[in-house]
């Protein structure tokens, strides 16, 4: 099992923001795959140092020997907390959900920042042994990478070092992809103070902005979680969900567009490898014949080298891994906002907005979802707070 780094370059339109997400997800899927191992007692040649007292850190549990252990159980949610760091998750959004799900920190207690704290700064999950001011690295079955270790660190320095806390800006998850149904302007997320002092966010139509379209704003929440709740649904489906899978085995399989080119380059080498190799056994030598030959060949090298490399670059991805990624992608939790980001980015291409209906366009289907709104959204004009807040 090879692990993909996240940090490959991908492109940025849903299918890469989905495959990236399933990148991630591998590192997961590689944990349960570390559990198979230390079942198979793979990991004893790695386990020299002894536990000598104190608290087990979560993830490790000492064996008759008194060696550590990775626990197949624990491992995994210590690997998930150091990804959702490092992937942008703050502390607080990570501890409330570890504790929702009931898991407790090795002491038996709910977790809080500092326990997670303790967590990030712990060089046992990398594999060191600390005996006194002896380090010995690798040395104990490591939990996560150094690399991802790293990510983590710098993470929680930079957060130490920050002055004052600045909230996170809210955010207008249909951005650039919802348009008006009538004048097919993009409509944009906007929000406007209420003399009470409530905060109403909202899209807008471009159109209407200018006065060229007559389109009522609608409310952020009740759009985002319509959306939210339609896409739900699908990859709720296992027949949809097989369906992405296929849809994406072949976009992966597709590969690189260097290939062919580099590919179609080695042909045209070989060529004159060929013509110069029949040249040479009909006699036909200059001065420069073997000069020539030899750049041929060199050209040759590089291009297979080239070729190789470009391959190795490519996701190596089955499609069970793609089928694991994406229920773990289904099962996000979306009362956590990063988590309806990605739901939204991954799956959503386009959103049209009528006046008696949402058309949606996902990534992996090609007719279009329709929701029907009519009295939604009439009682929502009714109500008129939106309107009565935007003035344009
Ligand atoms: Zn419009």
């Amino acid at each position: 099992m090879r692990v993909i780094s996240a940090t490959e370059p991908i492109s940025e339109d849903p299918t890469g923001i989905l495959v990236e997400g399933i990148l991630e997800a591998n590192a997961e899927y590689y944990s349960a795959d570390l559990a198979e191992k230390v079942n198979r007692g793979l990991t004893e040649n790695a386990l020299k140092c002894i536990f000598n007292g104190g608290t087990i850190p979560c993830g490790y549990c000492i064996d008759e020997e008194q060696h550590y252990q990775i626990d197949p159980v624990q491992a995994p949610v210590v690997q998930e907390m150091f990804l959702r760091y490092a992937g942008g998750e703050t502390m607080t959004e990570i501890v409330e959900d570890l504790n929702a799900r009931c898991l407790r920190t090795a002491a038996g207690n709910r977790f809080n920042k500092n326990s997670l704290t303790r967590i990030f700064s712990n060089r046992k999950y990398i594999g060191e042994y600390r005996y006194k001011d002896i380090v010995f690295s690798d040395a104990m079955p490591a939990i996560v990478t150094k690399e991802l270790f790293e990510r983590v660190s710098a993470r929680l320095k930079s957060n130490k070092h920050a002055m004052g806390k600045s909230k996170a800006p809210e955010r207008y998850l249909l951005t650039t992809k919802l348009f008006c149904g009538t004048c097919k302007c993009m409509l944009v997320g906007d929000s406007a103070n209420k003399p009470n002092g409530v905060i109403y966010r909202y899209y807008k139509c471009a159109g209407a902005k200018r006065h060229e379209c007559d389109r009522k704003a609608v409310r952020k929440d009740w759009i985002e979680d319509k959306v939210v709740e339609l896409v739900t649904s699908i990859i709720h489906n296992e027949e949809n969900l097989c369906h992405i899978a296929d849809e994406l085995m072949v976009l992966l399989s597709k590969g690189s567009e260097l290939i062919p080119v580099l590919e179609a380059q080695l042909k045209e080498v070989r060529k004159s490898i060929r013509n110069m190799m029949r040249a040479i056994e009909q006699g036909i030598i200059t001065r420069n014949t073997k000069d020539h030959l030899l750049e041929l060949e060199a050209e040759e090298d590089r291009l297979v080298a080239n070729i190789q490399a470009e391959e190795e670059k490519l996701p190596k991805i089955s499609r069970e891994m793609i089928l694991f990624a994406l229920h773990r992608f289904s099962n996000l939790n979306l009362s956590i906002a990063k988590n309806k980001e990605q739901l939204i980015d991954g799956m959503v291409k386009a959103i049209l907005l009528y006046d008696d209906r949402i058309v949606v366009y996902l990534t992996f289907k090609d007719e279009p979802l329709t929701i029907p709104t009519a009295d939604e959204l009439r009682d929502m004009e009714n109500s008129s707070d939106i309107d009565a807040a935007v003035s344009p």
